[in-house]
């Protein structure tokens, strides 16, 4: 059985075939983590700075449990106001926690990208990073993947005129990953257009993908 992997979606998917990272955070505080797979974090938009030692301590708690297979969504985002040295310092801590419980970040970055290889260098950060809703030019694609970051690409590949679809033939498929993020959209939809776009055929993309996850995460799979 082939099964998509959907490396980061804000639904719990009862799509068929298919095991979603479903990022537990929501404006009103983290979803009901009961069952499936999640991925735990502090985005950039939904930092308090007068709650931060709470939530963060609230963070440590829940990425310890066994199903939260990523911490995440987290990075930059230089276009909220939030001052971006303090979103620098909450990101580092929690790729400090990623590290200590070795499971990979899932990264939300916003015009920042300099910034997010530059403190990759600086913490010297083995843990799998992956860039997600990647959809920027093939310059910083370029950089990331020299620096070996994962891109996840979601629903800008549906457009054709798109960033993500211009430079998503030049992906190396180790380093790639596939999401629906926060849109009403079928996963399987997701891999139908990148399987055009790199001329694979879906199993092989399915197949490839699954060797990607299981080589960042470093839990038993075996489940799904
Ligand atoms: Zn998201």
């Amino acid at each position: 059985m082939h099964i998509y992997l959907n490396i980061h979606t804000h639904h719990p998917s009862t799509e068929k075939d298919t095991l979603s990272i479903v990022n537990a955070q929501t404006v009103s505080g983290w979803m009901d983590m009961a069952v499936g797979k999640f991925s735990v974090g502090l985005h950039p938009w939904y930092i308090k700075p007068e709650s931060i030692d709470e939530d963060f301590a609230q963070l440590e708690k829940l990425a310890r449990q066994p199903n939260v297979l990523a911490i995440g969504e987290c990075g930059l985002d230089r276009l909220i106001a939030l001052d971006l040295r303090f979103q620098e310092e909450v990101f580092i801590r929690q790729i400090r926690l990623a590290e200590s419980l070795q499971k990979p970040v899932i990264i939300h970055c916003v015009k920042a990208f300099s910034e997010l290889i530059a403190l990759k260098k600086k913490l010297k950060s083995s843990i799998p990073m992956i860039v997600h809703g990647f959809n920027n030019n093939a310059q910083i694609a370029e950089e990331l993947i020299k620096h070996q970051f994962y891109l996840s690409f979601g629903t800008a590949i549906l457009n054709s005129e798109s960033n993500a679809s211009k430079i998503i033939s030049t992906m190396p498929i180790q380093q790639l990953f596939l999401e629906t993020d926060d849109k009403n959209c079928f996963i399987s939809t997701i891999f139908a257009h990148a399987s055009n776009y790199l001329n694979q055929p879906v199993e092989v993309l399915q197949e490839q993908i699954l060797q990607n996850f299981k080589k960042v995460v470093s839990v038993d799979l075996s489940v799904v």
